[in-house]
C-alpha cells in the first residue's frame, strides 16, 4: 500500500532562529500525538544541519527544496545534492514551478537533478502543474505527462519507486485558489495511469501522489479523501504548526 504523506514547503520563509523554533514545536507536536500519515518538514539549505540534529527523523522526514545539478566543484552558491543528503535530510523537491518559472529550470536540467540525487541517497518530491493558460486550454494533462517524460520517465522502476510526485497546479498556489477535490482527483488518476503505462500497475499504485496548492486544514479532508489524492505539499500552511497539524490531522 503507497504511503500517505503530507510534506512541507517553507519556501523562502523564517531566518534560522525562527525556523528552528518552528520545528522545534512541530516534533515535539508529533513525537507526542503520533500522526496518522508520513510527515515531512522541507526547508532551506541553511535549517537543515541544525534542524536534523534533534528532528525525530522516525516521525518527521526532512528534506530540502532544491539541489545542484552538478556534482560538485567550481559552482558559486549552489548547493549539491550530496552536501543536502550530509546534513543528514533525506528528501528533496525538485521541479517546483518556482524554480521552473523564476530560475529557468528546465527538463533537462531537472532530469540532472533528479539524478544527482537519487545517487546520493535522497527521495525526490517531483512537482509537476498546469498554468491558468493551460488549464483554460484543457491541455493540463499533456503538460504533465510531458513533464513526467521529460525529467523521470528516463528512470529505472526501481529508481522510480525513489519518487514522490506531486502535482501542484500553478494557478492554485499561494493564490488561495484551491482545485475541486473532484478536479484534482481527476489529473492525480490520469497521473496513476501514465506511471501505469510506463512502469505498470504495480509500481503505479505504489507511487504516492500528493496534492499542492492552497492546501489548507478545512479543505484537506475532502482531497485526501479521493482514492487517487495520497497526501499534499504545503506552502502557506506549513509555516503555522496549527495549520500544519490542522492538515495532517485530515488523515
Ligand atoms: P501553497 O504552496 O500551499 O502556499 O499554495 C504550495 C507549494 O507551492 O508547494
Amino acid at each position: 500500500m503507497r504511503k500517505k504523506i503530507v510534506a512541507g514547503n517553507w519556501k523562502m520563509n523564517m531566518n534560522l532562529q525562527d525556523g528552528v523554533a518552528l520545528a522545534k514545536e512541530l516534533n515535539e507536536t508529533l513525537t507526542t500525538e503520533k500522526p496518522n500519515c508520513g510527515v515531512i518538514i522541507c526547508t532551506p539549505f541553511i535549517h537543515l544541519a541544525t534542524v536534523a540534529q534533534f528532528l525525530n527523523q522516525d516521525v518527521i522526514g526532512l528534506g530540502a527544496e532544491n539541489c545542484a545539478d552538478k556534482e560538485k566543484g567550481a559552482y558559486t552558491g549552489e548547493v549539491s545534492a550530496e552536501m543536502v543528503k550530509s546534513t543528514g535530510a533525506q528528501y528533496v523537491i525538485l521541479g517546483h514551478s518556482e524554480r521552473r518559472g523564476y530560475y529557468g529550470e528546465t527538463p533537462e536540467i531537472l532530469k540532472e537533478k533528479v539524478q544527482l540525487a537519487l545517487k546520493n541517497d535522497l527521495k525526490v518530491i517531483f512537482c509537476i502543474g498546469e498554468s491558468l493558460e493551460e488549464r483554460e486550454a484543457d491541455k493540463q494533462n499533456e503538460v504533465v505527462k510531458a513533464e513526467l517524460e521529460g525529467s523521470v520517465f528516463n528512470l529505472t522502476a526501481e529508481e522510480f519507486k525513489n519518487i514522490i510526485i506531486a502535482y501542484e497546479p500553478i494557478w492554485a498556489i499561494g493564490t488561495g485558489k484551491t482545485a475541486t477535490a473532484e478536479q484534482a482527483e481527476e489529473i492525480h488518476a490520469f497521473i496513476r495511469s501514465v506511471v501505469a503505462d510506463k512502469y505498470g500497475a504495480e509500481v503505479a499504485d505504489d507511487t504516492t501522489i500528493l496534492y499542492g496548492g492552497s492546501c489548507k486544514a478545512s479543505n484537506a479532508p475532502e482531497l485526501f479523501a479521493k482514492p487517487d489524492i495520497d497526501g499534499g505539499l504545503i506552502g502557506g500552511a506549513s509555516l503555522k504548526v496549527a495549520d500544519f497539524k490542522g492538515i495532517i490531522d485530515a488523515f
